[in-house]
């Protein structure tokens, strides 16, 4: 607390990310990338030289923004730079959200950023449970309203609990709204869901958000951005500028090309991924764990017999560290990030020993 804060700081709980654990854990915590980025990225870094760090990053980010653009099919300027997904939301809130008297609709669960948010710049957050079986309802979000939203917000694939919408129904949901921005978070779209970039050219009340941290295993080099219509990212644009006009940092700018640019590295990975996902879906099945079904690197796991806090702890003293949420609705379940087939083999192995102890 302090005399010299803005009021509504004091009221503000700061986001506390899952453990960065200082001894060797098996970390399965945070829905890191099993492997690595693509061996071109660290190429791409360590070809800087002497100028590219002495100066300013490149104002333009041309490079990055035309990989982007190439990948998902669209214009340069329906691209929007952040450091980070993270950085985007703010930005998105900060530019979409503060609409007087209009809030902002988003499930009871999914990514808990959305809810700080909302207390950071104040906008008010009309939060609609997930159905019985955690998938989201359709009809929560289309039916008609007194005062339209100034937005909607949902992660899809959802998260923590993996499961996604198809495109219909997002596209049934943008169109019920035509007024009100649709963010659509896709930091896990790439371990086999759709992406709501095709809807953008009919519903330009749809906003993407993509993420490196994930599918492309860059969480350290923080490279996020939205796709959008050129009439959202312009707004964007000069809510950024006002803050930081270099949209990222010379090394991520180069890296993150170089990460795009391997589609063969990317494909790859996020296949292997998605085995190993599958497989500890079936693992975790045959020890008596109901499995929600994933369509991202983790997978969202109750037992009927055990406690997820006693679990959580009992992998925790065989050094591996998943996510447990202390949340109404979910605090029986375990978030377990999807590792190589050797750590997800471990995970079983422990889990198996906890249960028949
Ligand atoms: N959205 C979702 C749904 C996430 O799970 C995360 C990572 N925790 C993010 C966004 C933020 O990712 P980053 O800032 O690393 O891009």
């Amino acid at each position: 607390m302090s005399r010299f804060w803005s009021d509504h700081i004091h009221e503000l709980v700061p986001y506390v990310p899952g453990e960065q654990p200082k001894q060797q854990l098996l970390k399965l915590n945070t829905n890191e990338h099993a492997y690595g980025p693509s061996p071109r990225v660290f190429a791409a870094i360590a070809a800087k030289n002497n100028d590219d760090l002495r100066l300013y990053p490149p104002y333009e980010a041309s490079a990055l923004l035309s990989a982007i653009a190439k990948k998902h099919n669209v214009a340069t300027d329906q691209v929007f730079l952040g450091n980070g997904s993270d950085e985007v939301l703010a930005h998105v809130f900060n530019t979409l959200f503060l609409r007087e008297g209009r809030p902002l609709l988003l499930p009871d669960i999914t990514y808990s950023f959305y809810k700080t948010y909302c207390a950071f710049f104040k906008v008010p957050a009309e939060v609609i449970p997930l159905a019985e079986d955690f998938t989201i309802r359709v009809e929560d979000y289309t039916r008609e309203r007194e005062v339209a939203p100034a937005a909607i917000i949902f992660a899809n694939p959802n998260a923590p609990t993996g499961i996604a919408l198809a495109l219909d129904d997002i596209a049934h949901i943008a169109q019920a709204n035509p007024d009100s921005a649709v963010v659509v978070d896709e930091a896990y779209v790439d371990f086999g869901a759709d992406s709501a970039v095709a809807l953008i050219a009919q519903h330009p009340n749809i906003v993407v958000i993509h993420t490196l941290s994930k599918s492309y295993a860059l969480a350290g080099l923080r490279v996020g951005y939205a796709v959008a219509s050129a009439e959202i990212v312009a707004g964007l644009q000069r809510v950024k500028d006002s803050f930081n006009s270099y949209p990222l940092d010379t090394l991520a700018q180069a890296g993150a090309v170089a990460a795009i640019e391997d589609q063969a590295y990317f494909d790859e990975k996020r296949f292997a991924i998605m085995q190993s996902r599958d497989k500890l879906t079936k693992d975790l099945q045959q020890l008596g764990f109901e499995v929600l079904p994933s369509k991202t690197n983790f997978v969202f796991a109750r037992h009927a017999d055990h406690e997820a806090q006693q679990l959580h702890q009992g992998l925790r003293d065989r050094h591996i560290l998943v996510r447990h949420f202390q949340q109404p609705r979910i605090e029986q379940f375990l978030r377990i990030t999807v590792g190589t087939p050797e750590q997800c083999a471990k995970l079983i192995a422990a889990l198996r020993e906890i249960l028949n102890a």
